[in-house]
């Protein structure tokens, strides 16, 4: 056993609960089959921290309350507990949202946080003598203690008060100490202190699995089961750089046949300039979040009637869409890729072939069975939940020579995949997506000069959207679960040494994930880090040296004798879904004006100046850009204050000196300086912007 599965095995009053682990998308979705091995496998990588997965609640749902950050937006029902209590919020599946922290992690704030929970315990017992304790594990932004308020009319409003009681205690320089025992010896502690039920029973569900020693840490009149470690004194603990955040309900081990807890959740940091800057991020997070963002702004919208994960794109995000596939069409065409087309469904038989069925069979739609025209046997299509096969079969269907390679095939291909309900969030997880896909056919001999190239396109695109906090994982297979990974090591070898070179030789910031490779070959990610600091893969280049087997994609070498070619997926836009997502955030939904839904909005200062500003709009709109004129009845403040809300690129100012001299005045939405210009001179600037896709102020999230 390591050193830290002993550890969190013994830790015990401020350590993570011992819960029994329940399969989020089981509970989020009971007509499907249980999970398959593979399929938790996945699920675990993906959010291999999750710690509180969902349960079943008993409770009225009252309404949905949505809670939500970049990237880990999620929805949390609200309960109402009964007339003594608060609205209490129940933690949900929150993915990544509440992560542990471990002592590794930074040894100097896990012991802070460490002991601020204590003194949270201590003030809350202050107040409430009869509250009883669960757990209070540090976590990352903070800490949390579970309490049983039981007979007790706790309100969130007594925040404040408890705040004050910590910091009272903070300030009397109190000492940490340990004691350390055995099992009975520990159980007599307890029970001689406040009897606490649940440190009890913890205490003996802990001997129960063969713990031998247990620990105590005190300080003041405080004692909690607890292993440490702690900082020496309360007075090291910063009276300012606390916060206690917001209450929710938490089951009792996890079990919601235990009662339930309610948690006070805090932030914490080393000092009080971190915790400002986290909570400004965080109020930016909310005022950024895409979901809100799409509302307003009417990119996008989900209907009951189509389904979950579904999304409707509105006419303002359809351009959005279009702008970045254009964009994406164009790059390709300039770096040599061939465009393709192929249906949304396929028949089982392919994805047996490509090994989809059975191992990725849960994230796939249940097939649809078509009866043959005889009426015998029927056919069980597939909605395509990769497009990986479609292209394969492209590659396939001609004979290819070493000269046709490399063969770069693309297509915006749309994607289904049925993600689990509880797994939906907005449009970064959704059941039906559209891919900025493209496989490409190589010589291994030709690897090292295409992904060269491939690493310069990916920086051209990321440039252009003036992305900047990003870097690449280089993921392998590492020294553990070598089994795993399928193929000939010697090609693994191949394959991982040239992908460092080139990442080595163009100097770009990487790191290798050990054990990250995809199953079938090594990979690079590109980690977003987002509003919130999280870093999160938007995109991956894959090297894949196993379907051109499955597939038996050949190639005729220059001597006539048979290739075997190698296979990179890449998607460096990842999915209009994810990629616009993440735009909108780090956009704060001010796009560039390249692929903003309006380009120009003409603002005509009185009546007189109407047909001028109409002109302008005609030329603009025949020379292709979104131009509107406000005709409205609203007075002129309240014109450019809208223009403004809808983040509008450019908003041009027309009076009757402007009229008279045919000019505009120009001003740019996050700039404050205004331009005046002629109107040519005007045309000429945006076409130029325009077509050479040019963001001229930084992105609003960079900013704040
Ligand atoms: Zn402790
Ligand atoms: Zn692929």
């Amino acid at each position: 056993m390591t050193m830290s599965q002993s550890r969190s095995r013994m830790a015990s009053g401020t350590a993570k609960p011992q819960e029994p682990v329940q399969n989020a998308t089981t509970a989020a979705s009971p007509k499907r089959a249980p999970l398959s091995n593979i399929r938790r496998f996945s699920l675990r990588k993906f959010c291999p921290r999750r710690p509180d997965p969902p349960r079943p609640f008993k409770h009225v749902l009252l309404k949905h309350f949505s809670w939500s950050f970049p990237g880990v937006t999620t929805e949390y029902p609200v309960l109402c507990l009964g007339p003594s209590l608060s609205i209490l919020i129940i933690d949900r599946c929150v993915k990544g949202f509440i992560s542990p922290m471990e002592e590794k992690d930074n040894p100097r704030l896990y012991r802070v946080r460490h002991s601020m929970a204590h003194v949270l315990a201590q003030a809350v017992q202050t107040k409430y003598p009869t509250a009883k304790l669960g757990f209070g594990p540090p976590i990352e932004h903070g800490f949390y203690y579970d309490f049983d308020f039981s007979g007790t009319a706790f309100q969130e409003t007594d925040l404040k008060e408890i705040e004050k009681i910590m910091r009272k205690i903070i300030g009397q320089g109190q000492e940490f100490k340990r004691l350390d025992c055995d099992h009975q010896a520990a159980l007599d502690t307890v029970k001689k202190h406040r009897n606490e039920p649940y440190k009890i029973e913890n205490i003996n569900n802990l001997a129960g699995r063969g713990e031998k020693n247990f620990s105590f840490y005190t300080n003041g009149t405080f004692l909690d089961v607890c292993e440490g470690p702690h900082v020496e004194n309360t007075r090291e603990l910063q009276s300012a750089a606390f916060k206690l955040d917001r209450v929710a309900g938490a089951y009792w081990l996890g079990d919601e046949k235990r009662p339930m807890l309610t948690r006070i959740y805090a932030l914490c940091f080393e000092k009080q300039p971190e915790l400002d800057e986290f909570l400004k991020r965080r109020k930016m997070a909310e005022e950024f979040d895409h979901k809100k963002l799409g509302k307003e702004l009417d990119l996008f919208e989900f209907e009951d009637l189509v389904g979950k994960g579904l999304p409707l794109w509105l006419p303002n995000g359809t351009v959005i869409r279009n702008e970045i596939q254009k964009f994406a069409e164009e790059m390709e065409f300039k770096y040599g890729y061939k465009r393709v087309a192929t249906p949304n469904i396929a028949k089982q038989d392919l994805y047996l072939k490509s090994q989809h069925l059975p191992a990725y069979e849960e994230s796939m739609f249940p097939p649809m069975i078509v009866k043959d025209e005889d009426g015998s046997e029927a056919t069980r299509f597939f909605l395509k939940p990769m497009n990986c096969p479609h292209h394969h079969l492209i590659y396939a269907s001609r004979m290819r020579s070493y000269r046709d390679l490399p063969l770069r095939l693309a297509e915006y291909g749309t994607c289904y995949r049925y993600e689990q309900s509880g797994e939906l969030s907005g449009l970064i997880r959704v059941r039906c997506m559209s891919m900025n896909d493209a496989h490409i056919y190589l010589r291994l001999d030709q690897f090292e000069e295409e992904f060269r190239n491939l690493m310069k396109m990916y920086q051209e695109f990321y440039d252009t959207f003036k992305l900047s906090s990003y870097r690449f994982r280089l993921s392998v297979r590492g020294k553990e679960n070598a089994h795993k990974f399928k193929g000939d090591a010697a090609m693994w070898d191949k394959g991982e040494a040239l992908l460092a070179k080139v990442l080595n030789d163009i100097g770009v910031n990487y790191y290798v994930g050990e054990g990250e490779a995809a199953f079938y070959g090594p990979k690079v990610d590109i980690q977003f880090r987002n509003l919130m600091g999280r870093e999160e893969t938007v995109s991956t280049i894959q090297v894949d040296f196993l379907s051109p087997l499955n597939f038996d994609l050949k190639y005729t070498e220059a001597g006539g004798a048979e290739g075997v070619p190698v296979i990179i997926h890449r998607a460096p836009l990842s999915t209009h879904e994810r990629f616009i997502s993440y735009l909108i955030e780090y956009y704060g939904g001010a796009f560039p004006t390249w692929a903003s839904p309006l380009q120009v909005n003409l603002i005509p200062v009185n009546q007189d100046c109407e047909a001028f500003c109409k002109k302008i709009a005609e030329e603009l709109h025949q020379s292709f850009v979104r131009v509107e004129v406000d005709t409205s009845d609203n007075s002129f403040n309240k014109k450019i204050r809208n223009s403004t809300v809808r983040k509008n690129p450019m908003t041009l100012i027309v009076g009757n000196k402007e009229m008279e001299e045919n000019r505009v005045t120009i001003r740019r939405y996050g700039i404050e300086k205004q331009e005046t210009m002629t109107v040519p001179e005007f045309k000429a600037m945006l076409h130029e912007e325009i077509t050479g896709r040019k963001m001229l102020r930084e992105p609003m999230s960079a900013l704040i």
